[in-house]
Formats: C-alpha cells, sequence, structure tokens
C-alpha cells in the first residue's frame, strides 16, 4: 500500500509535467496553423491581438491524429522516466563484474575522492531516524545493511530509508557468530533479502557478514548467490569507544574508495549520531563526496572502462 502512495505521489510530479508538455505542444501545434498566409501585418500590438484572435475563430480544427500521436509520445516518455527514477534510486546492487566476490574498499583514478559511509544493524528505533536527519540535512546518500528481524520489528523505519534513496544490504536474520551449513546460511540470508524486497521493494545483491566474519559459512553462501560481499576500510569502533576517538578512528583510515563502518542499531548508538555531523564535516573539508556503495563500484568500473579506451 505504502509503495502503491509513494508511486501515486511520482505519478502526480509526472502528470503534472505532462500537463506542462501538453499545453507547450498544443501552442506548437495552434501556432503554426495560424501563421502561413494569416501572418498579420506589421501594425500597431492592437491590431496584431485582433487579427490572431480572428484567425484562430477560424481555424478551429487541428489534426486529431497529430495530437493522438504526441500524446502517446509524452506518455511513453514519462513512463520511461519513471522507471529510470525507480532503477536509479531503488538501486542495492553493484556492477555485474563485482558480483560474487569480496570488497573492502573501490580503486578510484587518484583524481576522485569518494566514500562510502555504511551503517550496520538497523533498523533501529531514533537512532536509524537520527542517522537519516543528519545524511538529509547533509544530502549524502549512505548504505545500510539491515537485520532481517528488526526490520521486521521496525518495518516504517526501513521504508523511511528506502524512501530518502539510501542502498540498502544484507546484514543476516539473527546476526549471530556462529557456524552454519549451507542451509543455515540460506534462511539466515534469504529470508533477510525477501523482507526486504517486501518491505521497501528494493532487491539487493549487496551482503555484509556479520563481525565481519568470512569462514563460517554465511559469506561463502552469498558469493555462491552472486552476492558482493561489502567488508569496510575505515573502522569506526563506534561500539566500543567514545566520541572523540569514534571520530578520530574513522578519519585516520580513510581513503579515497573507503568504505567507513558505522552503526544506526544493534544497540545505543548515541556516541555515532553525534559523531556523524562532525565526521561528515571533516571530509568535506578533505575534498571527498559522499556516494553509496553501489555507487562507489560504479565509478571503479567506469574509471576501469575509461582507462581501457585510452589504451586503445
Ligand atoms: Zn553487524
Amino acid at each position: 500500500m505504502e509503495n502503491f502512495k509513494k508511486l501515486l505521489r511520482r505519478r502526480k510530479t509526472f502528470i503534472v509535467a505532462f500537463i506542462a508538455a501538453l499545453g507547450s505542444f498544443l501552442i506548437g501545434v495552434t501556432l503554426p496553423i495560424n501563421s502561413p498566409g494569416n501572418q498579420p501585418p506589421a501594425l500597431s500590438s492592437n491590431a496584431q491581438l485582433v487579427t490572431v484572435s480572428e484567425s484562430q475563430a477560424k481555424q478551429p480544427k487541428f489534426d486529431v491524429n497529430n495530437l493522438t500521436l504526441a500524446i502517446r509520445e509524452k506518455v511513453e516518455f514519462s513512463q520511461k522516466a519513471m522507471v529510470q527514477l525507480q532503477e536509479s534510486r531503488f538501486e542495492s546492487t553493484v556492477p555485474s563484474k563485482f558480483k560474487g566476490t569480496t570488497l573492502r574498499e573501490a580503486k578510484l583514478d587518484s583524481r576522485q575522492k569518494a566514500i562510502a559511509l555504511t551503517f550496520d544493524d538497523g533498523p533501529w528505533p531514533t537512532t536509524t531516524t537520527q542517522v537519516l536527519d543528519i545524511l538529509k540535512k547533509n544530502n549524502i546518500k549512505a548504505t545500510f545493511f539491515w537485520v532481517g528481524r528488526y526490520l521486521q520489528v521496525y518495518p516504517e523505519l526501513g521504508k523511511q530509508v528506502a524512501a530518502a534513496g539510501h542502498a540498502i544490504g544484507n546484514h543476516t536474520w539473527n546476526h549471530q557468530y556462529i557456524k552454519y551449513n549451507e542451509e543455515g546460511a540460506a534462511r539466515e540470508i534469504d529470508r533477510t533479502t525477501a523482507l526486504i524486497e517486501k518491505v521497501t521493494g528494493v532487491k539487493t545483491s549487496i551482503f555484509r557478514p556479520p563481525g565481519g566474519i568470512l569462514n563460517n559459512g554465511l559469506a561463502a553462501y552469498a558469493q555462491k548467490r552472486n552476492y558482493t560481499v561489502v567488508m569496510w576500510s575505515a573502522d569506526s569502533l563506534d561500539w566500543r569507544t567514545n566520541t572523540e576517538s569514534l571520530m578520530e578512528n574513522v578519519m585516520k583510515q580513510a581513503n579515497s574508495g573507503g568504505i567507513v563502518l558505522m552503526h544506526d542499531g544493534g544497540g545505543n548508538r548515541a556516541r555515532t549520531v553525534e559523531a556523524l555531523p562532525d565526521i561528515i564535516a571533516k571530509f568535506r573539508k578533505e575534498g571527498y563526496t559522499f556516494v553509496t556503495v553501489p555507487e562507489l563500484f560504479k565509478m571503479e568500473a567506469n574509471d576501469l572502462k575509461q582507462q581501457k579506451t585510452a589504451h586503445k
């Protein structure tokens, strides 16, 4: 239902644009019909007005076929734009060359200075909303790795995150540090991905193993299912440190193409919320732009493409 409302809201924007486009089209259609042979002589502006309105009275017809065609074109254009908008907003997948791999950071052209902020263990009451507000104020898109059972309890928070255009990743259903056989791993990962899609419409293909553990069966299953396993290059250690050293941890490990690990859920994340505005300000000062994890690897893929073309 929520998704439908969202769609309706977007549709409204397109309808307004469509009416505007139709209006300009009608002006375009009626004017050329009037002009040949009906050009008013260059008299006073009053005389011009009279001539035009008289000629319009004599010319009530316009080509219906042209109009139908034009309307169809505009509708098709709007539909395409809508699909593009949805695809770009709800993309939580990296370029295909990175599927089934494990990534800690992107290798970017040295001229690019981009970094991805990631938030794990949500959705979570209060702190997820606070993080969202800070990101919105700073016009930043980030990446959230969700725990399925928390999303089940707080679906509305999940919807807010997705509606704000952030990328969404899978962080298992139960967030446990135990060994899994394939069946167990499938339950943890498949169930979470299915719920993410059901709640937000996002089809995610990025996975982050709880605790960054890569050898307990989860990451292996994720790779087998073509997920990109997303680790990090800068750990805030926000779960065990104070605000000041949290910030230091992030800043001293940060580099272009880097992925910063923070938490918006799974416990008291007041320190993360407190440090976040300063972390953002510091990165900005150093010339960084903020992107989602999928965007970061798209940048790497594009850089590689450009390098290849340059070498040809
Ligand atoms: Zn976690």
